[in-house]
């Protein structure tokens, strides 16, 4: 019984949740998952919080 521990420490909520991006080039708002998000509408990665 038991064997089964909280081994897994990974906190996946913070990862898959989707914030609102601005694009700084284009001004395009969009939505955006993870540390590295590039505008869907230019490519660019020069996006900030909205
Ligand atoms: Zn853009």
């Amino acid at each position: 019984m038991c064997s089964v521990g909280d081994g897994f420490g990974v906190d996946i909520q913070d990862v898959l949740e989707p914030k609102n991006y601005e694009c700084n080039d284009c001004g395009n708002k969009f939505q955006g998952i993870g540390k590295k998000v590039t505008c869907p509408a230019c490519q660019s990665n020069s996006v900030k919080l909205a």
